[in-house]
C-alpha cells in the first residue's frame, strides 16, 4: 500500500457502505490527484459499495443539464462527475453524483422532491440506508445533512427557489423548491463539539487534510434533536449577522403563531419614530402592535373595589381586578369584554401567579389579557421568605421574565394547552424603548416551547 491507501485504510470506512464525500483537494495538499483519491475511496468501499459526491451548481444561466452543467463543489467532485460510470441526479440546484450498485436507487426522482435536501432526497435516503459521510479537509458547515435536518423539521427560515432542468424526456422543466438552504449558518461551528461528544465523529487524515467520518443516520438524528430543542441552533448567536437576524425573526414569528394568542407591546411612551419601531418589531418576528398603557381600554381596581360600569365609547373595555379579588371572580362583570391579569402584581401581593390564581381560581377561563412584565416579582411573597429583603434592596430592578416570574412559564404553557385566544401584553420598562423591547421580546420567546413539531 502507498501512503494515500494506508491513510484511507485507517479512516474507518466500512466495505460495502454508501460513502458520501465532501472534499477539498487543496487541503489535502500537493502530490495527491483527484483521480487517485477517488480510486482510493472506491477501493475502500469495494465493489459492493457506492460513492457519492455533491455536484451542486451555484448559479445557472439557462437550465441544468446533468450531463453538461459543471459542479461548483471542488475539483474532486467535478472529476468524479465526469467519469464515464457516474450517474447524476436531475435536481436543478443540488444534484448528487454517484457510482456503485446503490447509485440508481439513491438518486432516482431527486428533481421531484419537496426540498433539495429533505425527505426522500439522495441525502435522506443515504442516511436512512446506513451510509457514511466523509469530510476531507472541510468543516461541518459543508455537511449537507444539516440541511436535511432543517428540511425534515420544515424550519421557517428555509427558502423557496426555482430552477430549470432538462427532464428525462428531453423537455426543459421548471421546478419550484421549498425548504431550500441558503444564507449564513454561524451556529454550525458549535455542532462539531456536540457530535464529537456523542462519539459520532471519527477523525483521520488524508495528506495534510483532517478528515471526519460520520455514520449518516445517527448524525442526522442528532442534528434533528439539536434543532428540535433549539430551532435557531444553526444560526449566529448575536444580532450582527443580517441573514441570521432575519432567520431568527422567522423562527420567532412561527413560535408566536403556534402560541395562538395575540402579542402586543405596551410602551412607557410612544417611540419618536413609530414607523421605524414597527419595522423593528416585524424584523424580529413580532407583529407590529404597540401602544401605551394609558391608551388601553382597561379599568383597574384596588382590592375590594366594586367594578364601575365601563365607559360607553364603543371600545371593548377590560376589567383588571386586584389579584386577590380576581381569584374569586366567577363571571365577567356586565359591560366588560374580559378580565386582565398581571402575574407580577399577583406575585407582589403574595400570591402564586400560576398555582394561586390561574390554577386554583375560576377566573382562568375569563382572562382575556395577560400583562407580562419584568420585575423582582415579590420574591419575598411567594418564593422564599428569606429572600424578601430583595424587594427592599432592589425595588426597581429588572430581572428576566423567566427568573423573576418563574411561574410565567407555567402560565404560558397552561394557556397554550387550552388554546388561549387572548392577548399577551409585554410591558416594556423605562429606558431605550428599542433596546428594552427587544430584550423583553427575547425573554418572552425564551418562555415559549420550540415550534418545530406542531
Ligand atoms: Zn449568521
Amino acid at each position: 500500500m502507498n501512503g494515500l491507501e494506508e491513510q484511507i485504510d485507517a479512516l474507518g470506512i466500512r466495505p460495502g457502505t454508501a460513502l458520501f464525500v465532501h472534499s477539498s483537494l487543496k487541503a489535502v495538499g500537493h502530490g495527491v490527484r483527484a483521480e487517485a483519491l477517488i480510486e482510493g475511496l472506491r477501493a475502500a468501499v469495494g465493489a459492493e459499495g457506492t460513492l457519492l459526491f455533491p455536484t451542486f451548481t451555484d448559479r445557472q444561466e439557462g437550465y441544468f443539464d446533468p450531463a453538461q452543467t459543471p459542479s461548483t463543489m471542488g475539483v474532486v467532485a467535478e472529476v468524479f462527475r465526469q467519469m464515464p460510470n457516474t450517474l447524476r441526479s436531475r435536481h436543478p440546484r443540488h444534484p448528487v453524483a454517484a457510482q456503485g450498485p446503490a447509485a440508481q436507487a439513491l438518486l432516482k426522482g431527486h428533481e421531484e422532491t419537496v426540498g433539495p435536501c429533505g425527505a426522500d432526497t439522495p441525502f435522506e435516503r443515504h442516511a436512512r440506508s446506513g451510509g457514511q459521510v466523509l469530510l476531507i479537509g472541510v468543516d461541518l458547515d459543508t455537511l449537507t445533512l444539516l440541511h436535511t435536518a432543517e428540511a425534515l423539521l420544515d424550519l421557517p427560515y428555509l427558502n423557496q427557489i426555482e430552477g430549470r432542468y432538462l427532464g428525462t424526456d428531453g423537455l426543459i422543466r421548471t421546478s419550484t423548491m421549498r425548504q431550500a438552504p441558503g444564507g449564513h449558518r454561524g451556529g454550525v461551528r458549535g455542532f462539531e463539539k456536540l457530535l464529537k461528544n456523542r462519539g459520532l465523529i471519527r477523525y483521520g487524515r488524508i495528506g495534510r487534510a483532517r478528515t471526519m467520518l460520520l455514520d449518516a443516520g445517527p448524525a442526522l438524528d442528532a442534528v434533528v434533536e439539536i434543532l428540535t430543542a433549539d430551532p435557531a441552533a444553526a444560526l449566529c448567536r448575536g444580532e450582527c449577522c443580517p441573514d441570521c437576524v432575519d432567520f431568527k425573526g422567522k423562527i420567532r414569528a412561527q413560535q408566536l403563531a403556534s402560541l395562538g394568542a395575540e402579542i402586543a407591546v405596551v410602551l412607557p411612551q410612544m417611540p419618536d419614530d413609530p414607523e421605524m419601531f414597527a419595522e423593528m418589531l416585524a424584523r424580529f418576528g413580532c407583529p407590529a402592535r404597540f401602544t401605551t398603557i394609558d391608551a388601553l381600554p382597561i379599568v383597574r381596581l384596588a382590592e375590594g373595589e366594586t367594578p364601575p360600569a365601563p365607559p360607553e365609547d364603543g371600545q371593548d373595555w377590560i376589567l383588571q381586578p386586584a389579584p386577590a379579588d380576581l381569584v374569586c371572580i366567577e363571571t365577567v362583570p356586565e359591560g366588560y369584554a374580559g378580565l386582565a391579569y398581571a402575574p407580577l402584581e399577583a406575585a407582589r401581593a403574595g400570591l402564586q401567579p400560576f398555582y394561586g390564581v390561574l390554577y386554583k381560581g375560576r377566573c382562568r377561563d375569563l382572562i382575556t389579557d395577560i400583562f407580562a412584565a419584568d420585575g423582582i416579582a415579590g420574591l419575598g411573597g411567594f418564593s422564599a421568605s428569606s429572600l424578601g429583603y430583595l424587594d427592599d434592596l432592589l425595588p426597581d430592578s429588572n430581572v428576566a421574565l423567566g427568573e423573576g416570574q418563574a411561574q410565567l412559564r407555567e402560565i404560558v404553557s397552561a394557556l397554550r394547552m387550552r388554546s388561549f385566544a387572548g392577548r399577551y401584553h409585554l410591558v416594556v420598562p423605562d429606558g431605550n424603548p428599542y433596546a428594552e423591547t427587544l430584550r423583553l421580546l427575547r425573554e418572552f420567546w425564551n418562555l415559549l416551547p420550540p415550534s418545530t413539531h406542531n
